[in-house]
């Protein structure tokens, strides 16, 4: 477990189409590991997520951006959050506003044992590099985003669903024109996580029943692989067939189920 080498570039890039780039951090345990998604729009960028803050992000996408950029944090789980305090612009929504500014580790998933662990890093970031030392970073969000808010990047809007479930703060970025969703971890083709100390089943519920609704083409999620839309149908349905007990109720029953 010791002398583990150390990674020549922490981050890779790919541009998925035009104005749209996927930045991963390949050498960190794939179940843990975050999509982020870059926007160039006309005005202004957009980038969401930003990695687990072991290394620069705002470094190494530095070429790519020429306009103002806004960092937006799905929500603040570390794997998501833990690198906006590197950039100046930064959004949270209110719900977890706070955590952010307090860098609060608890309500980052990083204080729990298990989440942050040696054994998820392939290759190390930089020299000196130990987990012990791993921190999620506190900063001043410059911009608390509510249900509806619109980011206009000029040539293009997308729209901010407050979708909580799987944390309080959740938010999808929807584009009406394009019908995508850039889900976070609200939505994602792979294990769903929603026995968090943070999570609320009721809550996960009504969110996958406000997004049955939604018209859907394509989904850019917080984790795997992006999708189309009977993936989209299927994922939410299937959630609901296991969770869901008529009207949803305040208790969480898989126990009584299993
Ligand atoms: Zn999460
Ligand atoms: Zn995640």
């Amino acid at each position: 477990m010791k002398n583990k080498q150390i990674c020549d570039r922490w981050f890779t890039t790919q541009r998925v189409e035009e104005g749209l780039y996927l930045i991963t951090e390949p050498h960190y345990y794939w179940y843990n590991r975050a999509n982020l998604w870059l926007i160039k729009g006309q005005s202004q960028d957009l980038l969401i997520d930003t990695g687990l803050g072991v290394a620069s992000l705002r470094q190494h996408i530095a070429e790519l951006i020429d306009k103002p950029l806004l960092a937006i944090a799905s929500h603040i789980h570390f794997d998501h959050a833990g690198g906006i305090h590197e950039f100046e612009e930064r959004a949270i929504h209110a719900a977890e506003a706070q955590a952010l500014r307090d860098g609060d580790a608890h309500e980052a998933l990083c204080s729990q044992p298990g989440w942050i662990d040696i054994d998820h890093f392939e290759l190390l970031p930089h020299s000196g590099f130990t987990v012990d030392r791993y921190k999620f970073h506190a900063a001043e969000p410059t911009q608390i985003l509510q249900e509806g808010d619109v980011l206009d990047l000029g040539d293009r809007a997308l729209e901010v669903l407050h979708l909580p479930g799987h944390s309080a703060g959740c938010i999808a970025l929807y584009d009406h024109r394009s019908q995508s969703l850039f889900s976070g971890d609200v939505i994602y083709d792979g294990e769903l996580l929603d026995e968090l100390h943070c999570s609320d089943i009721p809550a996960y519920c009504h969110t996958y029943e406000r997004l049955q609704k939604l018209p859907v083409e394509m989904v850019y999620p917080g984790h795997y692989q992006q999708f189309g839309k009977e993936k989209y149908q299927q994922i939410l349905g299937e959630y609901l067939d296991r969770r869901r007990q008529p009207g949803c109720p305040r208790k969480v029953y898989s126990e009584h189920n299993s």
